[in-house]
């Protein structure tokens, strides 16, 4: 009976710890602990410590990877920057644009995409061991100088009517709003109010 599971942070601190420094498998990680391998996956890929075996030809290789991890991972505690909790809802958001992303951990390369197509920067740290090495100075991620990460509640961001795309931007102040259903959607926002009358306040009549 899979459950989301809470668990506290020292659970989590140990659930680290055997992964990256005993080096457990999830057997026996849940032998010690009684959390499931589904729940220490997702512990682990949360705090950014999941580390992919296949990516590495040899094992002292992937040995030396978990203990930088867990470096990063303390010195992040030693800085009381420990960065996210698995039971909280992440984003990032632009620094330039207000666009917002779901992941935050840029797993999916979109951050990276979005920083040289639309913010159109060229220059960024192209190698893994360039952006662990930022990471490891700075304790933040390197697309970190484009992007806020920021915790939110759920009803803090405003969802488009017609596809996926969210913005924090409750009041459409920055006219994101406007200027999105236009463009992908090709709907004029006088056009969108007379559908959705609830989200009148959200655009700005004398515009007309
Ligand atoms: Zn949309």
């Amino acid at each position: 009976m899979p459950e989301k599971k809470e668990l506290t942070k020292e659970q989590e601190k140990n659930i680290i710890k055997l992964y990256l420094v005993d080096d457990l498998s999830f057997k026996k990680i849940k032998k010690e602990t009684g959390f499931s391998e589904n729940i220490s996956t997702r512990i682990l890929k949360t705090n950014n410590v999941y580390v992919f075996r296949e990516n590495f030809k040899s094992f002292e290789d992937y040995k030396i990877l978990k203990k930088e991890k867990y470096d990063l991972y303390i010195k992040g505690e030693l800085n009381e920057t420990t960065r996210f909790d698995s039971s909280k809802t992440y984003i990032a958001v632009c620094k330039k644009t207000g666009e917002v992303f779901d992941d935050y951990l840029n797993k999916n390369g979109y951050l990276t995409k979005y920083i040289q197509n639309i913010l159109n920067i060229k220059d960024i740290p192209d190698s893994k061991l360039k952006r662990k090495d930022i990471e490891f100075k700075t304790g933040k991620f390197w697309y970190e100088e484009y992007f806020n990460i920021i915790e939110i509640k759920k009803k803090e961001i405003v969802k488009c009517r017609y596809c996926d795309w969210k913005t924090t931007d409750l009041v459409n102040r920055s006219g994101c709003i406007t200027v999105h259903i236009d463009n992908i959607h090709n709907v004029k926002w006088y056009d969108h109010i007379k559908k959705f009358p609830e989200d009148c306040i959200l655009f700005d009549k004398t515009k007309i």
